[in-house]
């Protein structure tokens, strides 16, 4: 899958295009000068959400700033899927994990939804993109997920477009095939997932939620699972029926 495993694989904001010389950023190159101990000649395969993937070769180093010569594109950009994934904010570590593994699942957004049972109220928008970047370029990914500024469940739900499927993660619905409940969603439509915090939606969340248009309650399975461990599996069943999991 990866076209050149020995290649850094960077996120970089800077227009791609053949010929172009590109200063990385200071922890960029800190990062290839200090710690991969990179040198010129190296491959490097470039990509951004407008450009597509690049591949070019460390032209210049130095600790402060790394020149990447770029030779020619590799993939073209990528179109954003159509799953966004929204979650009550949990704890630092358990919300690194979990950004990280609904980009490796493939989502186009990713926002974090206040609720009352929400444990966090503060979050690092800047933690997260950086989070969401460092995934994609692991992963292969073209386009990094877009990250939404937190909003209130209601505001959230106030802001859903006529078309869009709402997936809620229930852990109280009667336990039913999550892939059968999912096929009722239509080719293109928008779907948004929603996974509650650790403490689970209040009873007037859940009542909310239920009553939204085009809302599917999704079932995990018997077991009650840890917010980070819902969303892996949500996206999964999700994109094993609507989207590039086939
Ligand atoms: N109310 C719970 C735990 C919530 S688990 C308690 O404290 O006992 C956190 C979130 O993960 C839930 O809000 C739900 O969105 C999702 N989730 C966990 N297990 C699930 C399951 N079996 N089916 C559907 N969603 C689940």
């Amino acid at each position: 899958m990866r076209p050149d495993h020995r290649a850094h694989r960077l996120y970089v904001e800077a227009s791609l295009r053949a010929d172009a010389d590109v200063v990385l950023s200071p922890e960029q190159s800190h990062y290839l000068d200090r710690v991969m101990r990179a040198k010129i000649g190296d491959a490097v395969i470039a990509f951004n959400n407008l450009d597509g993937e690049w591949r070019g070769h460390i032209a210049e180093t130095g600790r402060k700033a790394v020149t990447v010569h770029l030779d020619q594109a590799l993939r073209p950009p990528a179109p954003q899927g159509r799953i966004s994934y929204y979650f009550a904010p949990l704890k630092q570590a358990r919300l690194d994990y979990m950004v990280q593994k609904a980009v490796e699942m493939g989502v186009a957004r990713l926002g974090a939804v206040m609720t009352q049972h929400t444990m966090v109220s503060r979050l690092n928008l800047e933690r997260m993109q950086a989070n969401a970047v460092e995934a994609a370029e692991q992963c292969t990914m073209i386009a990094v997920p877009e990250v939404l500024a937190e909003q209130k469940l209601e505001a959230m739900l106030a802001r859903r477009t006529a078309d869009e499927v709402l997936v809620f993660c229930d852990e109280t619905a009667p336990v039913t095939s999550p892939l059968q409940a999912l096929a009722a969603i239509g080719p293109d439509r928008p779907i948004s997932v929603l996974v509650g915090p650790e403490g689970g939606f209040s009873d007037a969340e859940r009542a909310l939620l239920l009553a939204q248009s085009n809302v599917i309650v999704l079932s995990l399975g018997p077991r009650i699972l840890r917010a980070d461990t819902a969303a892996v599996a949500a996206l999964a069943f999700v994109q094993a029926v609507c989207g590039d999991i086939t």
